[in-house]
């Protein structure tokens, strides 16, 4: 069985007539899967009967199994199982007038923030292309007979499970197929990498064409060395002042802005002092940066808490008090999808074991 899905339309040319079907077969097919989004190929109207019949016995349109979907009013969180037995979540989050996607990049993740679920089982594997894709096209699929708007995604984040820029290869590739007009064709504005900023991996970023024309988040988590380091250990090893200045200097395309993530923390990081202290280094650009604020979701495997409310409220105001843009997430459907990580983590063993 051929795995048709996470091929470039050229690869699926390739793979035509290497086994003897004519070029615009191809194309069918990848109008069908990346449009349509159509996972059996008997509904594939347009090619003929016989064609379908080798296609069904011949080729796979899925490399990961749908395993569980837990709805809440404005979200739904989807864990699937890749091929050999690990489990990737997926986060489909309903804004205002759109659906966004929270989307996997690698399995488990060797950053080891202290407050990440998904740090806690170290790195076990990148994903690739297909599983990245992967998550799209199975969410498509439940979401396409919804009226418009609802029947597409609009926004992606790749802000699941996982560091997106230490799997490079495979998270461009995706962005390509994510971006070619003749298929999926979502628009590089709607769609945001969210690094925790390791240096070589951000340079490499910003001297790609294609990866610094999507848009970029930062977890920043802290206004200065010392509660970055503690929190986010990599930043013994990325200096705080050199990832500052790396943001400042970063080859923005035109009107975007770079978002700064800031996951508050009680105790730790959401003290007044540490408002000011991140309004004082970000005012001075902030037409080139965003702050999002994201209040912590505890999970009982994380040594952390929330901070109360009022507290959440007073750190935005501080911001926005200094003109600079200040949102804040809140973890939708939060009661039933749990924290970050934590639906895969609470499967984990009866799936696999
Ligand atoms: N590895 C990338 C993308 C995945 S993490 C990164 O770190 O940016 C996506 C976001 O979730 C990050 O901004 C991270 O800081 C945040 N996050 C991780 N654990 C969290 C938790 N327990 N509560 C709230 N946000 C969390
Ligand atoms: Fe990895 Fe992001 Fe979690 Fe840090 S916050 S451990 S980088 S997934």
């Amino acid at each position: 069985m051929e795995l048709l899905i996470g091929k470039s339309l050229q690869e699926l040319r390739n793979w035509a007539t290497e086994n003897n079907l004519e070029r615009y077969r191809a194309d069918q097919i990848y109008q069908w899967v990346y449009k349509k989004w159509e996972d059996n190929p008997w509904n594939m109207t347009n090619i003929p009967k016989d064609l379908r019949k080798w296609l069904s016995e011949n080729a796979k349109f899925h490399t990961l199994e749908r395993v569980e979907k837990v709805e809440a009013p404005d979200s739904a969180k989807y864990l699937f199982k890749t091929e050999d037995g690990h489990l990737v979540e997926t986060v489909l989050i309903r804004e205002k007038d759109h659906w966004t996607l929270c989307v996997s990049t690698q399995i488990g993740c060797n950053v080891g923030c202290k407050f990440c679920a998904t740090a806690k089982d170290g790195l076990i594997r990148n994903l690739t292309t297909a599983e990245i894709l992967d998550q799209l096209l199975w969410v498509q699929k439940d979401i396409k007979e919804l009226p418009k708007p609802w029947n597409k995604v609009r926004n992606i984040v790749f802000m699941g499970m996982g560091e997106p820029l230490a799997n490079y290869t495979n998270l461009k590739k995706a962005v390509e197929i994510l971006i070619d007009q003749r298929g999926i064709d979502i628009s590089k504005r709607r769609l945001t990498i969210s690094s925790s900023g390791i240096l070589y991996q951000l340079r490499k970023m910003a001297q790609d064409p294609l990866l610094r024309s999507v848009n970029l988040a930062i977890s920043l988590n802290a206004p200065n060395r010392e509660i970055r380091e503690e929190i986010m250990p990599i930043t013994q090893s990325n200096p705080f002042d050199e990832l500052w200045k790396f943001l400042v200097n970063y080859p923005l395309p035109e009107g975007r802005k770079i978002t700064l993530e800031y996951v508050l923390i009680k105790d730790i990081n959401d003290s007044e002092k540490c408002a000011h202290q991140l309004a004082r280094l970000v005012k001075p650009h902030r037409k080139r940066f965003k702050v999002n604020l994201i209040p912590f979701n505890p999970s009982p495997i994380l040594p952390y808490e929330r901070p109360e409310e009022e507290r959440i409220f007073k750190f935005q105001k501080i911001l926005l008090n200094h003109s600079i843009i200040a949102t804040i997430r809140w973890s939708k459907g939060q009661k039933v999808l749990g924290a970050c990580g934590q639906l895969r983590a609470k499967r984990k063993i009866p799936l696999i074991g």
